[in-house]
Order: C-alpha cells, then sequence, then structure tokens
C-alpha cells in the first residue's frame, strides 16, 4: 500500500524523527489560515501517491499567506501524473543548505534490507544511480542485527564528511530503520533529507510503501489507505476477493490458483503474446466471482480476449462453466472467450459451454495459442 507523504511524515514522527510543521488541507481558505498561524514562509505540497511532483509544479514556496491561498488554489484539483491532487500538505519552508538521499527497501536479491544513501539527493535518484553510481553507497543490513551504530555512521560518513553531522545523520538513519521495521514496510525513503542554514537535519520529504500481507498488524496505518489514490480495478478486484494486477498486454487471463495464473502468464509470454492482467479468482468460484472477473478484465480497453484456464480441484469446472455462462449473458463481452477446463467435473463444465460459440479445450499450450490468435501482437 502506498501513503502521502503527510501520513509517511506522521509514522517518521512518532519514531523521533525531525519533521517540518505541518497539516493537511483541501481548501485555499484553510491554507491561508495555516500560514497565518506559522508567522513565517511557507510550502505548498501536493499529497498524490507519486514522485516528481516538485517538477509537475505541485510544490510551491509561498512567502506570504495570500501566496499560500493562490499556490492551494493552483494546486488542488490538479492533475500529476494522471492523479487528481485533493489534498494539500502546508509546511514550514526550511532555508536549504544541502539535499541528502536516504532510503531503505526490501531487496529480494539480497534477501535484505538495503540502505541507500547518497548525498546528491532532491533530484531523481534513479537517474543518480545510472550515470553517477559511485555517489550511491548500498549496503544490506543483517537482518538479525538490525543497523548497528558502527554502520549507521559509515552510511552517514559518506553523506556527511564533517563527523558532527554525521554523528547526527547515524541517529536519523537508525530512527528510519526502526521505523521500517515496525511499519512492515517495503520502502522508506527521505528524498532529500536536508541540512539547514543552522546545520540542523530535516526530513524534508517521506515516502514510505507498505507490505499489504503485514497491515493486519497495523490497524493505525491500515486507516491511511486512500481509496481515490488506488487503483479503481484492483479496489474492485479486492471487493470482490480476487488476487488482480493490471499489466500492459492485451490478453486477459482469468485463472485458479495463483501459481498456475503466474504459469499462465509465462505461457502467454512464451508463445509470443502479451498478459493484460494477473488474475487469481482463487479456489472455490462461485458464479458471481466469475461475473465480478470478467467485469474487471473487461473495463480494460486493451484487451482484445479473454482466456480462461481452468484447473478442476476442489474448484470444479461445472462451477466455472456456469459462471462463464452467467457472465456471458450478463455482460455481453465485446471481445473473444477462450477456455480451458481440466479436471473435476471437466466433462460437465464443457456440456454446459457447449451452448455458447466459444471452444474449450484441455490443453494449456493450446488454449494460449487460440487466445494469441485473437489479437494483434503489441511490441
Ligand atoms: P518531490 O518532488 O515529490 O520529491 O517533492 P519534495 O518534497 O522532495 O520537494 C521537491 C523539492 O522542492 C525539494 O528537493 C526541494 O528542493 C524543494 N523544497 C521542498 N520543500 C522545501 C522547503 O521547505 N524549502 C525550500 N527552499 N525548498 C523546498
Ligand atoms: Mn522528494
Amino acid at each position: 500500500m502506498k501513503i502521502h507523504e503527510y501520513q509517511a511524515k506522521e509514522i517518521f514522527g512518532k519514531f523521533g524523527m525531525p519533521i517540518p510543521k505541518g497539516e493537511t488541507v483541501a481548501s485555499p481558505d484553510e491554507a491561508r489560515n495555516i500560514a497565518v498561524r506559522y508567522e513565517k514562509p511557507v510550502m505548498v505540497k501536493a499529497q498524490v501517491h507519486v514522485g516528481g511532483r516538485g517538477k509537475a509544479g505541485g510544490i510551491k514556496f509561498c512567502k506570504e499567506p495570500d501566496d499560500a491561498f493562490f499556490a492551494a488554489q493552483e494546486v488542488l484539483g490538479m492533475d500529476i501524473k494522471g492523479l487528481i491532487v485533493k489534498k494539500v500538505l502546508v509546511t514550514e519552508a526550511v532555508d536549504i543548505k544541502h539535499e541528502a538521499y536516504v532510503g531503505i527497501i526490501l531487496d529480494r536479491a539480497t534477501k535484505k534490507n538495503v540502505f541507500m544513501v547518497s548525498p546528491a539527493g532532491g533530484i531523481d535518484i534513479e537517474q543518480v544511480a545510472a550515470e553517477t553510481p559511485e555517489k550511491i553507497m548500498k549496503y544490506a543490513v543483517d537482518p538479525l542485527m538490525g543497523l548497528r551504530q558502527f554502520e549507521a555512521l559509515k552510511l552517514a560518513r559518506f553523506v556527511y564528511p564533517d563527523i558532527k553531522i554525521a554523528r547526527k545523520a547515524a541517529v536519523i538513519l537508525i530512527k528510519l530503520y526502526n521505523s521500517f521495521i515496525h511499519s512492515d514496510a517495503s520502502l522508506a525513503e527521505i528524498n532529500p533529507l536536508v541540512l539547514d542554514t543552522d546545520d540542523n537535519l530535516i526530513a524534508l520529504d517521506a515516502k514510505v510503501n507498505l507490505d499489504d500481507n503485514g497491515l493486519f498488524k497495523h490497524p493505525d496505518i491500515e486507516e491511511y489507505r486512500d481509496l481515490d489514490a488506488e487503483d479503481p480495478a484492483e479496489m474492485e478486484a479486492k471487493r470482490n476477493d480476487l488476487s488482480f494486477v493490471k499489466l500492459e498486454g492485451n490478453i486477459g487471463c482469468c485463472v485458479n490458483g495463483a501459481g498456475l495464473a503466474m504459469a499462465t502468464m509465462d505461457l502467454v509470454k512464451y508463445f509470443g503474446g502479451q498478459p493484460a492482467n494477473f488474475l487469481d479468482i482463487g479456489g472455490s468460484s462461485s458464479p458471481e466471482k466469475v461475473i465480478a472477473a470478467m467485469r474487471i478484465i473487461l473495463d480494460d480497453p486493451n484487451v482484445g480476449v479473454i482466456l480462461f484456464n481452468i484447473f478442476g480441484g476442489i474448484t470444479r469446472c461445472d462451477d466455472v462453466a456456469n459462471g462463464i455462462v452467467a457472465a456471458v449473458e450478463k455482460l455481453n463481452p465485446r471481445v473473444p472467450i477462450v477456455v480451458r477446463l481440466t479436471g473435476t467435473n471437466e466433462e460437465k463444465g464443457k456440456e454446459i459451454l457447449q451452448g455458447l460459440n466459444f471452444p474449450a479445450t484441455t490443453s494449456m499450450d493450446e488454449v494460449v495459442k487460440m487466445a494469441i490468435s485473437e489479437v494483434t501482437p503489441v511490441a
């Protein structure tokens, strides 16, 4: 789950991280009121689940309260990379001397939590990684030991040669590590970590991604979920108890079981096609689930064919076939459907599908090739 900057800062704040004072509002008047109360320049910052807001014009420096009013008026409702700004964070402006990058991410390659730090913060860290990788230090943390002080100091020294500042930064790195671990995050990042003109370190921006599978332990964080900011198809899937991930291709996949769904996508790719999605309809497949699955797949305009790959075990092929019939009646799909049914009640399932004018097979290779032949290849 992604959360907003102001929410990530709340988490950081609970772990004692230095963050600028700020409040989140949804109207220009409220933004002005905060600026009046703070009696100093503020930043008005778009709250959307995407980076690079500064470059997109979603972050404004406001010297006077009236500036905050107009900045909020401009930024609220703005479209940033397809997301509409509904709230802005009004936060006291900081006099910046230096911007660094510090972050920690769960790295599947090393199977560890990896710190990345760089004295070249503020801008796109991907660009720094690509063009000047020597400016980034990476360090995989031992999961049993956690981040120890000497390790934190080594990372901090890479960013801040001045030992006095490095010592302060090391404390922040340990707090960042703790907030990452204790909220079951998959990423926690400060970009920029700022040194102000009085040599204070401040987390000026904050990004935290949470592991959905750990959220049940954190009801307070679960409340941060912003339905407006999530992919509507994925939310609809969640409501119907389906696992769905949208992809870029044109072959809509509807499969029972996560493993088989992965194998189906592999096979689609193997034969030269592009899956439009991952979709697991799960173990027992009621017609309602099949209808919901088909509706979600059809909502994607790229989809040119729907491929059902059903391996009947606990799931019965006739149940799924009934679901397909019901879904076709209800939704009148605009694209062809190809079906593979095998396993429990396969014969019954095929009988049920005979009335419809799309083919069913028992071979996985065959159904994938049939699906691919229905669409024009995408590059
Ligand atoms: P992002 O573009 O979405 O990553 O948003 P950030 O919060 O990181 O802000 C982008 C940039 O705006 C920062 O790198 C800073 O250069 C600038 N900025 C943000 N807040 C302040 C502030 O309080 N004072 C000053 N002078 N610049 C700021
Ligand atoms: Mn940033």
